[in-house]
């Protein structure tokens, strides 16, 4: 088998980073993100958390038992963009990139070292301290010949100086010493079923034999005791993985019975994912409109459109006759959303001579994608 090395790039409280990396006055100073909707921190510097702020403290709550930590409103435009910085750097320095979310990509290390004829640990310090001298973005990496113990790693990284390696020889030990929960795809429901069955540790998982963890946990399993004993099963995917479906949404400003104010909503949420399907050359066959109460109730109309579309002006008649659908101005509203499902991609329409009615012409949406990237999102506004 040929070995492979992975790494795990990490961003250190990333939302928190972004900012100072924008804004150097805030270096060394306990701060503090706050999310857009409801007000409750979502990242946290060093010096935040060394005052015992606590992650999802309400604002309310922590300006009261924290004063002296700043606080900031998200601003995840600035965020997406770092993001993008980082993870083109990252791709800099091999193709083999698989970004996982806005701060983490996993990297595929194998080859780098020929490149850059040193060893692994050096190419991570070379990686992290560029990204820490370029961008200001500092970062944790966790090395190793998994995807599930690089993540490990990683973690551990954190503690350490930025940098943990997981080889062949350190492995039992710190499998040993990591609690099951705390290792990559075992939930909250997995890892119960865990500790019934006495499973506490890594460790404790791996020691058991195979043909009790494949009666027990199946495939699942038996994938997580060999990605665990450093049996590479999952590979670093650098391809663009195409969404089988596109939803935005995002709570109210305020509680509203208000269809005017859900209709507002609905179409930027339309506007946003039109935008996302351009991208992706997606189109969608179907819609659903979603409504969340005030207590949570959530009430959905799908809607088959007429043809394939990613185009708002299409979109959005039917969109808002769903939403008609299912609003009642006897309930209080918190959340307005869309989701466009059953995407087709690429040049669908080839077969469709007969009509050319039947052309879903995207040539307005792409405009007004270049509009708003000249100048600035929220640009156009769209009319009920
Ligand atoms: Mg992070």
């Amino acid at each position: 088998m040929n070995r492979q090395y992975i790494g795990l790039v990490d961003c250190d409280c990333f939302f928190v980073s972004a900012e100072r990396a924008f804004n150097p006055s805030l270096e060394g100073k306990a701060v503090a993100v706050l999310s857009n909707n409801d007000g409750c921190v979502v990242s946290r510097s060093r010096e935040a958390k060394a005052l015992g702020l606590k992650m999802g403290e309400p604002y309310f709550m922590a300006k009261h038992s924290h004063p002296d930590i700043l606080y900031i409103r998200a601003n995840h435009d600035l965020y997406q963009k770092i993001s993008d910085k980082v993870m083109s750097r990252l791709k800099s320095f091999t193709d083999e990139v698989e970004v996982c979310s806005i701060d983490e990509a996993y990297i595929l290390l194998t080859g780098l070292k020929r490149l850059y004829n040193t060893n692994y640990i050096e190419i991570a310090k070379m990686i992290r301290e560029s990204l820490l001298k370029e961008l200001k973005i500092p970062v944790s990496i966790g090395i190793s010949t998994t995807k599930t113990l690089a993540k490990l790693a990683s973690d551990k990284a954190k503690s350490t100086k930025g940098i943990y390696a997981i080889g062949n020889a350190k492995r039992n030990k710190v499998l040993s010493g990591t609690l099951i929960s705390d290792v990559s795809g075992v939930g909250k429901k997995l890892s119960e079923k865990m500790r019934e069955e006495c499973i506490f540790t890594a460790g404790d998982f791996v020691s058991r034999p195979d043909y009790w963890i494949k009666a027990n946990f199946h495939k699942h399993g038996m994938d997580l005791k060999n990605e665990l004993n450093g049996i590479s099963l999952f590979r670093v995917e650098k391809e663009h993985k195409s969404p089988i479906s596109i939803q935005q949404t995002s709570a109210l400003k305020e509680f509203s019975t208000d269809i005017e104010v859900l209709k507002v909503d609905l179409i930027k949420h339309i506007r946003k994912a039109s935008c996302r399907a351009r991208e992706e050359n997606a189109r969608a066959c179907v819609i659903e409109v979603m409504l969340r109460s005030k207590d949570f109730r959530v009430f959905t109309q799908k809607t088959k459109l007429e043809f394939p579309s990613n185009q708002e002006l299409e979109i959005i008649p039917c969109a808002l006759k769903a939403l008609d659908m299912i609003y009642s101005p006897f309930i209080i509203w918190r959340s307005v959303g869309i989701t466009l499902l059953g995407l087709v991609y690429g040049d669908v329409m080839q077969n469709d001579l007969f009509d050319e009615l039947k052309k879903s012409d995207d040539r307005l949406g792409r405009v007004m994608d270049s509009l708003e990237k000249k100048f600035g999102k929220g640009i156009i506004k769209i009319g009920k």
